[in-house]
């Protein structure tokens, strides 16, 4: 086995490092990671749903579609939190 490798415009080869993992309990829900992501892998949850009137009740980021991550890594160099694990594939 060996990792997926592709390559830039001009022929140089580099190895994505895709999302695998989102760890939720350090997550603020400011959303940067949401803005940057160019696929539809991430979805911010609203999780006021059952807080009680409380207005500092934060969103949490969560993985909707790993799937579709290319591996662009954009979301973790904005994150403050460090909330995201990558790996590369396996092909
Ligand atoms: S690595 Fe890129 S495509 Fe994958 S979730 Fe992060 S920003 Fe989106
Ligand atoms: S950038 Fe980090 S802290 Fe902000 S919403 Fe995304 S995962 Fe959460």
């Amino acid at each position: 086995m060996a990792d997926y490798t592709a390559l830039t415009r001009g022929g140089a080869s580099w190895v994505p490092e895709f999302v695998v993992a989102l760890a939720e309990d350090k997550c603020i829900g400011c959303g940067r990671c949401y803005k940057v992501c160019p696929r539809d892998v991430l979805n911010l949850i609203d999780s006021d749903e059952d807080e009680d009137e409380d207005e500092s009740a934060a969103a949490k980021m969560t993985l909707k579609d790993i799937d579709d991550c290319i591996g662009c890594s954009a979301c973790g160099r904005v994150c403050p939190k460090n909330c995201f694990t990558y790996a590369p594939l396996a092909v």
